[in-house]
């Protein structure tokens, strides 16, 4: 892929078509020449004359991506060649503020945290991802800890959530934090190493939580699924429980009934992009989160990478707002093998499909010598 005036047309030849797109959200710009359709990305026209990059196309984590230079500008260091990249610390923890675990996806160390920034007034806005009554998940802005609370829990499909950051103001003073999927922090630092023509100055965005992810889900294939599996308007919960349950689960109403189908049956909705992911951690954020690791039900597993993340880690401690406990060794090995084994899959794939040990899709600006052994091994 080459660069100079570029824009959705290419970014639907070079990324969609070839079953590259991660349903990020981050090239629903505000432009009007790309929308979002139920849980579909719609080109109503392609446009020509862009000047230079388009921003749709040079912030899509799927176009060449730079991660030494990313790295350079998230985390002020030169890229970690490591399974889960740089981090200053990782944690077991759980939120202790009544009523968020119970409503959350695992710990509720995301809404928590969040909450808090907003309260402290470190941020005024979250850009995050909501389900509506459908149970399909959308970008969203949250400003306070009620809506936040209403965001809680994961949904398995993609959610093309960076519209949410996308729609605000040029002129928004408002200081931003976001939380997404790694591909999307991916996006979230493309967006801040060139900042964009139509959105708010990048410099704004104060925070960025980073979410573990094994893979997301088609809306498209999948949504038809589970609304056959369940009453979706009933749902309070998507669940993929601990091994060795291997299953997904749909929680109803809270009161304990539950839709559950093995993992292998809706392993066909899992997008064909996901597999060329390499970055289950969510390497590119202040914070990443997941319950990988931890293995406990409730318990998050959280990584600490930039000063702001530890700073806002700190402050919740003080507050007594999470319960925090060391990963055990055992269980931090075993998050790292995981994401080391993602690595080495996707690359893998990757060159399975340019047939070359060079060209890396989307993957650039690293060592030879690194992605090679990541190949070789
Ligand atoms: C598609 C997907 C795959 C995941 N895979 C793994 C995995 O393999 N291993 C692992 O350890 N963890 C995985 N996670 C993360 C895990 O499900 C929890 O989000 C995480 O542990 C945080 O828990 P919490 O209780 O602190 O979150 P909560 O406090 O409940 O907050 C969850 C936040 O996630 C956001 N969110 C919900 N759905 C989406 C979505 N589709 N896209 C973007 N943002 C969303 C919401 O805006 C909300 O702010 C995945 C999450 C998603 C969305
Ligand atoms: S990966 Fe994200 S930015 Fe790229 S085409 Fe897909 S939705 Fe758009
Ligand atoms: S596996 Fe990677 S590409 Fe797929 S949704 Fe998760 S972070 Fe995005």
């Amino acid at each position: 892929m080459s660069s100079d005036g570029k824009g959705i047309k290419d970014l639907v030849e070079e990324v969609m078509n070839e079953g590259l797109c991660t349903g990020c959200g981050a090239c629903i710009t505000g432009c009007p020449y790309v929308v979002s359709h139920e849980g579909r990305i719609v080109v109503l026209d392609k446009c020509t004359g862009v000047e230079g990059n388009g921003d749709c196309y040079r912030h899509c984590p799927r176009t060449l991506t730079d991660f030494e230079a990313l790295s350079r500008k998230i985390l002020g260091m030169s890229f970690a060649e490591t399974e889960i990249g740089h981090y200053e610390n990782v944690w077991m923890v759980r939120s202790t503020v009544p009523g968020v675990a119970e409503r959350s996806q695992d710990g509720g160390c995301v809404t928590t945290l969040l909450s808090l920034a907003l309260e402290e007034g470190l941020v005024d806005v979250v850009s995050c991802s909501k389900m509506d009554e459908d149970r399909s998940p959308h970008g969203y802005l949250a400003r306070t800890r009620e809506e936040l609370l209403s965001c809680a829990g994961s949904s398995y499909e993609a959610s093309y959530s960076l519209e949410a950051y996308r729609s605000l103001e040029k002129d928004s003073q408002e200081k931003i934090a976001v939380v997404g999927l790694g591909c999307q922090t991916e996006a979230l630092s493309k967006i801040k190493n060139q900042p964009p023509k139509n959105n708010p100055d990048p410099q704004n965005i104060k925070l960025t939580i980073g979410l573990f992810c094994g893979w997301a889900l088609l809306p498209k294939t999948f949504h038809p699924f589970l609304k056959d599996i369940c009453d979706v308007s009933n749902v309070c919960k998507f669940d993929i429980p601990h091994t060795p349950h291997y299953s997904f689960d749909a929680l109803m109403d809270r009161n304990g009934k539950i839709h559950s189908v093995p993992l292998d049956e809706i392993k066909p909705y899992i997008n064909p992009a996901c597999g060329y992911c390499w970055d289950m951690t969510a390497e590119l954020s202040d914070i990443s989160i997941g319950s990988a690791g931890s293995s406990y039900p409730g318990w998050n597993t959280i990584v600490a990478r930039t000063p702001a993340g530890v700073e806002l880690l700190k402050l919740a401690e003080q507050k007594k707002l999470l319960a925090i406990h060391d990963l055990p060794e055992e269980r931090l090995n075993h998050l790292k093998t995981a994401a080391l084994n993602r690595k080495k899959k996707a690359l893998k794939n990757i060159v399975e499909k340019t047939g070359s040990k060079t060209d890396l899709l989307y993957i650039d600006g690293l060592k030879p010598e690194y992605t090679e052994k990541l190949i070789e091994s």
